[in-house]
């Protein structure tokens, strides 16, 4: 028998941890060993708590929604399983979710953006994750490149690597962390395939407007025609309901024709764990239908098949719920500490969106981080997000951990600013 030729490029490195040689595909490897970094630091929290008791340790690093899903949602399950006959409850539908659910979804965003969907325009997916990931799987070829803007999602990077793209970063306007459009101008090419903007924005909370999504459209229409191309323009968009202060979150398709949208109920509905969430693609598209068609083959291919089906009957039975009480309770975090951190010197981003505050390191950031760690504060480093320079603290905690958490920021501040 021939011996079998081993790929060496293919053996981990010294650094491979535990991880058994041979087995794990290069490009995996080094996911796996950033996740261990990432559990550490999980692992971390953990012992703190143990150390010093979970009631003095403060992490503000996940973006887990901490107000429950609306009594609503409950009852809608409850009544959707006592009520339903299981086997179509429980079963296979189309791989683009159940048609009644997706009509219900298009016409609630017609009432509210006073557009013209249907359920032709409507995949549910599972999760947001899922949308970017069959729309990238459905329009990336190998090399083909995705504008971001940095500060960003990090998953974006790994979502566009796994589909062979390219991931071009384009900054944001220092302070607004707006869009930097001319920077944009330069950087769209031949090879731009699409570009993804997330409004109201992980990690900055900054909201895009109206003005900035009008220049923005131009900008890409300039460069379709400059490239004889399409760019797709993919809006991410968890945290649409999240906005305060009665700002408005465009919908993004009024302003460019290759617009879609990719939604979801992890947020708004505190529903993380359901996976559940849709993709809009709607007509103006160029070649809609086979893109449609496409992310819905992607979708069972993936291996997602379809969105959880009790989910999507619940999201569609509790459409419109008023979000009041849960919009209420992450303003006030944010009002609060906002205005706490601005008072003991710390410089901030006033978010008006999503449930992050995103701060300026007042020292190297790995160095603040540490401190913060010393005195039992868990936020996210800004490189992270590709945001040197700043940390990001998720302010979606319960408010009496907020406030307990003063006296270590004052400390902090008192060793920084004396
Ligand atoms: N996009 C952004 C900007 C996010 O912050 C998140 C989750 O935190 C996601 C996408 C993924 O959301 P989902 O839970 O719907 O997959």
């Amino acid at each position: 028998m021939k011996p079998r030729t081993i790929d060496k490029t293919n053996l981990p490195g010294p650094d491979f941890g535990h991880t058994p040689p041979g087995l794990i595909s290069r490009s995996m490897q080094p996911f796996i060993r950033n996740n261990s970094a990432i559990r550490a630091m999980f692992e971390e929290g953990l012992r703190m708590q143990q150390e010093f008791g979970a009631e003095n340790v403060f992490d503000f690093s996940l973006g887990n929604p901490n107000v429950p899903a609306p009594g609503a949602v409950e009852e809608a399950i409850l009544r959707l399983v006592k009520d339903s006959d299981p086997v179509v409850l429980h079963g296979y539908m189309p791989n683009a979710g159940f048609p009644e659910v997706r009509r219900t979804l298009a016409e609630d965003l017609n009432r509210r953006f006073g557009t013209g969907f249907s359920e032709d325009n409507m995949i549910m997916t599972v999760g947001a994750a899922c949308g970017l990931n069959i729309l990238l799987k459905t329009i990336l070829d190998p090399e083909d490149e995705v504008i971001v803007f940095t500060p960003y999602f990090m998953e974006y990077r790994a979502y566009v690597q796994n589909y062979g793209g390219l991931l071009r970063e384009v900054p944001t306007l220092p302070e607004t962390f707006l869009p930097d459009l001319e920077a944009l101008r330069e950087s769209l090419s031949s090879k731009t395939k699409a570009v993804i903007i997330n409004t109201p924005n992980n990690p900055t909370g900054v909201v895009y407007g109206r003005k900035t999504l009008q220049q923005l459209s131009e900008v890409l229409l300039e460069a379709e025609e400059r490239f004889g191309r399409e760019i797709l323009l993919i809006s991410d968009e968890p945290y649409r309901e999240l906005s305060y202060d009665g700002c408005e979150v465009p919908f993004v398709t009024e302003f460019y024709h290759n617009a879609v949208v990719c939604y979801s109920f992890s947020k708004s509905l505190s529903l993380p764990g359901e996976r559940i969430g849709y993709l809009l693609i709607p007509d103006t598209v160029t070649g809609w239908k086979e893109l449609f068609n496409g992310a819905v083959i992607a979708n069972r291919i993936s291996g997602f098949v379809n969105a959880p089906s009790l989910m999507q009957k619940a999201v569609a039975e509790v459409i419109g719920t008023d979000l009041t009480e849960t919009v209420g309770y992450y303003d006030r975090n944010r009002r609060f500490l906002y205005e706490e951190l601005s008072k003991l010197g710390f410089s901030c981003v006033y978010p008006e969106g999503a449930f992050y505050l995103w701060m300026k390191a007042p020292e190297p950031e790995a160095d603040f981080v540490a401190r913060c760690k010393k005195h039992c504060i868990l936020v996210v480093p800004g490189s992270s997000f590709r945001g040197e320079g700043y940390v990001r603290i998720a302010y979606c905690v319960s408010h009496e951990k907020l406030q307990a958490s003063i006296r270590a920021w004052k400390q902090i501040a008192e060793e920084l600013f004396g």
